[in-house]
């Protein structure tokens, strides 16, 4: 066992209380990785919540832990702050913690390794595998709760084990969480056959908006808040809409871009495997992983978009 991951678990086993945040819109790694570390440190009888600014997203709610989250904007004072799949603090929207030390348990390539003690592991394929690394030196037994919060991160990182980050640890430790009991069908079926009809209405409106360009390399959807306001959506509903532009035939990077409620241009980008987004996102002030980043821009939605494209397009073009 290598020794960053003993020190994390020496570390966790020594606080009495402690708080778990993630990025904003928590994707199924970020609400599966910390769910499942929230649940072993309960067993161990630490004082732990899981902190976010709003509700989890609906698709999560059938995930077991959900009494250790709490949504609010209040501050949280406790002996640990554990930032998990988080690739920077300020990635964390809306919660104040204050501790007396902070860990920093994640995969992305961007982390720079904050905090006190950091296990970040770009290799991970999840934060969700890192967690469950982190069970045997916390003396924690996987159970069908925790396995069940750590297979859904590994499939909604995995992309269902189809990414180029599905390596066979992956694949082993999915076998051990499915011998601790996880449904896999039913986690299929709570991931991806429980939309809501505004989900669809607005991927509608995302493939209406798409556009082919850089001889069809380059493709961009758009969301305005008008096309989330009338199709009745939320935020989070826009998840995994970027991924329908890299399954056309041809393309080598994908972008949506979303107009944020609270004002901002959210956009994620996609890649094959030539174009690296995640240095196309730092550029931009985001980050990510070389196939999957994402970053914040100012609006309005069309003077987003010609910064995001005049960006994208460079990357493609030299191709
Ligand atoms: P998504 O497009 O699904 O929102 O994000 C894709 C990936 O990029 C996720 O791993 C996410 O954590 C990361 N990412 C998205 N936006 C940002 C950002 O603004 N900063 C950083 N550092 N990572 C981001
Ligand atoms: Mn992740």
């Amino acid at each position: 066992m290598s020794g960053i991951v003993c020190q994390v678990a020496a570390v966790l086993r020594a606080c009495s209380s402690a708080v778990i945040v993630t990025h904003a819109l928590p994707d199924g790694d970020a609400v599966g990785s910390s769910l499942g570390l929230a649940l072993a440190l309960e067993r161990l009888g630490i004082n732990v919540v899981f902190a976010g600014s709003g509700p989890l997203p609906e698709q999560y709610h059938f995930l077991p832990g959900q009494h250790l989250y709490v949504a609010g904007s209040g501050t949280h004072r406790v002996e640990l702050v554990i930032y998990v799949d988080c690739a920077s603090p300020d990635r964390v929207d809306g919660v104040r913690v204050e501790g007396d030390r902070v860990v920093n348990i994640d995969h992305h390539i961007t982390n720079d390794g904050f905090g006190d003690v950091a296990f970040v592991d770009p290799s991970a394929p999840a934060a969700g595998e890192q967690v469950y690394r982190l069970l045997e030196p916390l003396g924690v037994a996987l159970d069908e709760a925790i396995a069940t919060c750590l297979y859904t991160a590994l499939v909604s990182d995995t992309g269902w084990f189809t990414h180029e980050n599905t390596t066979p640890g992956a694949c082993r430790i999915a076998a051990r969480l499915l011998e601790a009991g996880v449904r896999p069908d039913q986690v299929a079926w709570q991931l991806q056959g429980n939309r809501p009809l505004s989900a669809l209405r607005l991927l509608g409106r995302a493939l209406s908006s798409l556009e082919v360009r850089e001889d069809g390399k380059l493709a961009v959807m758009q969301l305005g808040s008008e096309d989330l306001l009338e199709c009745g959506a939320l935020a989070e509903e826009t998840d995994g809409i970027v991924n329908y532009g890299i399954s056309l035939s041809g393309v080598e990077l994908a972008v949506l871009l979303k107009e944020m409620p609270k004002g901002g241009v959210r956009a994620s980008l996609r890649s094959r495997g030539r174009v690296d987004v995640a240095q196309l996102a730092a550029a931009l002030g985001g980050g990510g992983h070389a196939r999957a980043a994402g970053c914040t821009l100012s609006g309005p939605l069309e003077s987003a978009r010609e910064t995001l494209v005049a960006a994208a397009a460079e990357r493609v073009q030299s191709l």
